[in-house]
């Protein structure tokens, strides 16, 4: 995430401010130029900046912002529960379709007639049962994720070492992706020697996941357990990784965050320096040799404070082999992808 100045004194806020707290300026995010504009009679407030809470600029007033056009079914705005756990979600989404627009991945509002295109579909889970997951471009999540105690209680009982809506979004975006990062049939084939084949019968492999479990020395072909359950799995959570470590490595160089390695008696480790400003225009192996000595010292950090790891994750040889490979699809359909 960028770290954004305020459009009236030039102070620090952050991506999901609406004002100043130093000099009042109202403002809003705006994607055209990827910085907070003043709020005015030139610049509009996204109409949801109520109901979703948010803090977009809109091209009209009256009129939806980038990010939450693309959201095609929400609760309704009298169920005031639901509309809480919407504002959460979509403050997710924000920080999603603001990485995508960054990456320069191509996100295609939906057309319903044509069947192309991206829409989400944010629903309560209250009433009827919802089901989060991917479907010719529409992303359907369930809002209980929203809840903290709900998907902490989910979590558990799946043992993950990582649940969050944000992260939802990460993979089921990676689904809507597939085919435009891979269009041609030997895009697909590329894809199928590493991932394996996608056109696998689905609901048996689920069965078979629900049923076994993960297999047993699932960490060295597989970035998650849920990752081995069908290629398009695999895809799907090879590809949130990858946005994970994009989006804490620009984090980290917008904040000038350095890592000069541990000081030990003997000096310091090599391999263990990193500076992140360096790693955005970057091959794969210089992406993934940046992200490990920053996530270990991220992971370290936050242990001493009591919590889990940061990045509760172990990138194998053939999972850095997955990430290169999506590495350098985007930077086929993005300028500011691989080099
Ligand atoms: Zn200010
Ligand atoms: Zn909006
Ligand atoms: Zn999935």
């Amino acid at each position: 995430m960028t770290v954004f100045a305020c459009p009236g004194c030039g102070q620090l806020v952050y991506f999901a401010n609406t004002a100043c707290l130093a000099c009042g300026t109202a403002f809003a995010f705006d994607p055209a130029s990827m910085a907070m504009v003043a709020v005015g009679p030139e610049v509009a407030r996204c109409a949801n900046a109520e109901v979703a809470a948010c803090n977009w600029r809109a091209a009209a007033p009256g009129a939806l912002c980038d990010s939450c056009v693309l959201t095609r079914t929400r609760p309704a705005e009298d169920d005031l529960d639901a509309i809480a756990q919407l504002q959460v979600a979509e403050g997710a989404k924000r920080r999603l379709v603001f990485q995508l627009l960054r990456l320069g991945l191509p996100l295609e509002v939906r057309d319903e007639a044509r069947g192309t295109g991206v829409a989400f579909d944010l629903l309560s889970s209250t009433e009827q049962p919802v089901t989060t997951g991917h479907a010719g471009g529409v992303i359907t999540l369930d809002l209980a994720e929203s809840d903290a105690v709900h998907r902490e209680k989910v979590r558990t009982l799946l043992s993950e070492p990582y649940r969050t809506v944000l992260g939802h979004f990460r993979h089921e975006i990676g689904h809507y992706f597939f085919p435009v990062l891979l269009p041609g049939e030997g895009d697909r084939e590329a894809a199928r020697g590493l991932f394996g084949d996608e056109r696998e019968d689905y609901q048996a492999a689920l069965d078979r996941h629900y049923a076994q479990g993960a297999p047993e020395q699932w960490g060295e072909q597989h970035v998650s357990e849920y990752a081995t359950m069908h290629p398009a799995e695999d895809w799907a959570e090879t590809f949130a990784h990858y946005l994970h470590i994009r989006g804490v490595l620009h984090t980290a160089a917008s904040w000038g965050l350095q890592v000069r390695g541990p000081q030990l008696p003997g000096g310091t480790q090599p391999g263990l320096s990193v500076d992140p400003a360096g790693l955005e225009e970057v091959d794969a192996e210089g992406l993934i040799g940046g992200w490990l000595p920053l996530s270990y010292a991220l992971n370290a950090v936050n242990r001493s404070m009591g919590e889990a790891d940061l990045y509760p994750f172990v990138l194998s040889p053939v999972v850095m082999t997955k990430l290169a490979f999506i590495h350098d699809r985007v930077g086929r359909v993005s300028p500011r992808g691989a080099r």
